[in-house]
């Protein structure tokens, strides 16, 4: 049995994030979307955890932590994380995935920072996370 894990922060999940998720499940028998708590169909779940990605995803016996790439940008951060990572627990490996190119731009910071001045996000996040965006904007 090949589980996965993919990690990250997901403040708000996107439709990058959706297109990883969707494109990484064919690929393993389990897949864990892991919302990493210290910043803020049926093989999938999605769990909470603390402290180090591999001590988690050791204690869940998983193969693969999945990570998503955009740009180049996001390449030296990812494979300094993926080298660290392969160095504390060298039996789990990164495998890196890429979203649709209509999604390469999105990241939930750059979401955020734009929402928050009043533009548009209607395409790039599902409904309901827009909907509850705007309902924490307006609290
Ligand atoms: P982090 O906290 O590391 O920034 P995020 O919650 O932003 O994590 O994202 C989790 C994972 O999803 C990361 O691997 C990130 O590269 C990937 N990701 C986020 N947005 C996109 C996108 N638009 N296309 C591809 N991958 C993405």
């Amino acid at each position: 049995m090949k589980r996965a894990i993919f990690p990250g922060s997901f403040d708000p999940l996107t439709k990058g994030h959706l297109d990883i998720i969707q494109r990484s499940v064919p690929l393993f028998d389990e897949m864990i979307v892991a919302v990493n708590t210290d910043t803020g169909d049926c093989r999938m779940a999605v769990e909470s955890f603390q402290g180090l990605l591999v001590d988690y995803a050791k204690q869940r016996e998983a193969a693969a932590i999945v990570r998503g790439i955009r740009a180049v940008s996001d390449y030296d951060y990812e494979v300094r994380m993926a080298l660290m990572n392969r160095r504390l627990e060298p039996e789990i490996e990164t495998v890196f995935l890429m979203a649709a190119e209509e999604y390469s731009y999105v990241s939930s910071r750059l979401l955020k920072q734009v929402f928050r001045l009043g533009g548009r996000v209607d395409g790039l996040v599902p409904a309901l996370v827009e909907k509850r965006m705007r309902e924490k904007l307006n609290k």
